[in-house]
């Protein structure tokens, strides 16, 4: 009995010692990871959920680090966030858009607007709106065809600046996207206030369509609030079929998910989706 709690705790110590280390590591990597060109840009389409057009797509970081492997942006965007490196990889993300943007207008390609994640904790600078407008400006890119994708977080608590920012984005001409909708708290709140084009369910919405009547009703209703009030829907996570007939019969605009394709490369999404304009 001894031998083994003595055992229990020797492993509980080892495990916390070394995700302590794990997260050393990963914040001291990540500051030298766009420096040493570890980041990459990986790109997921988003379609027409009736014709399955391509209309847009959503730019989502990828890190590969020599010897920590590839680390999911799920464990390092909160410790970017943390330290506040976020910041500049999120210029980073907005800067590599511009430039694939302009190698695919280049390339005479039909290229859909292109949507980014910024962090919350962006929303504590107020010189955020001026920033992007300028990183887009230097790469003459169009803002239109930019998507500023943002998530609901406690970081957002003051309203009212919030709301400041997020109108001079929009006045810069960017469309704004609300990411993870339904999730949060306030979300609501945010539909009444916040400039949006765009509203994307979240997926565990999605992913319960089939199995819970109550994220249906939840769906259709945030489906058809959307529409009243002249948004586009995404619904994000979509892996089935059945989701997919489901979303359709629902006049969801469009889809994002497994189901369509994974996230690619600029490469790989070009090869597929990409067409050359008409002239
Ligand atoms: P998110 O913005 O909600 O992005 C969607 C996530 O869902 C992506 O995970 C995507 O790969 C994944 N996904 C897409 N289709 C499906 C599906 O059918 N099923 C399931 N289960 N998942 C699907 P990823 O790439 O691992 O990114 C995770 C999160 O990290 C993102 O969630 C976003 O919050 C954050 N993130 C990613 N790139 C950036 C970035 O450039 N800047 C910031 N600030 N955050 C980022
Ligand atoms: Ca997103
Ligand atoms: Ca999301
Ligand atoms: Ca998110």
């Amino acid at each position: 009995q001894a031998k083994l709690q003595k055992g229990g705790y020797q492993f509980f110590n080892e495990s916390i010692l070394s995700t302590f280390l794990r997260k050393l590591d990963l914040e001291n990597e990540l500051r030298w990871a766009i420096a040493r060109n570890q980041l990459t840009l990986h790109y997921q389409p988003q379609v027409n959920a009736l014709t399955g057009v391509l209309e847009g797509m959503e730019a989502l970081l990828r890190w590969n680090h020599p010897t920590l492997g590839s680390v999911p942006p799920a464990e390092f965007i909160p410790i970017a966030e943390e330290t506040g490196v976020i910041m500049e990889i999120d210029k980073w993300v907005l800067k590599e858009v511009c430039a694939q943007l302009n190698r695919w207008l280049t390339a005479s390609l039909t290229v859909p607007s292109i949507a980014v994640n910024l962090s919350a904790r962006q929303f504590l600078a107020p010189d955020l709106a001026t920033s992007i407008r300028d990183i887009v400006i230097e790469t003459c890119c169009d803002p239109q065809q930019i998507v500023i994708e943002i998530t609901e977080s406690s970081s957002m608590h003051d309203m009212e600046s919030v709301l400041h920012i997020l109108r001079e984005i929009k006045s810069f001409g960017f469309q704004i996207a609300i990411d993870d909708f339904g999730k949060g708290y306030s979300a609501l709140g945010y539909m009444k206030l916040f400039p949006i084009d765009i509203l994307k369910i979240d997926k565990s919405f999605v992913q319960e369509l089939t199995s819970d009547s109550k994220s249906l009703v939840i769906t259709k209703a945030i489906i058809d609030m959307s529409h009243g009030m002249k948004l586009r829907v995404i619904a994000e996570g979509v892996e089935t079929m059945e989701q997919m007939e489901c979303l359709q019969t629902m006049k969801c605009d469009l889809v994002q998910g497994y189901v369509i394709d994974r996230p690619m490369s600029c490469e790989q999404l070009e090869a597929r989706y990409l067409r050359e304009v008409c002239s």
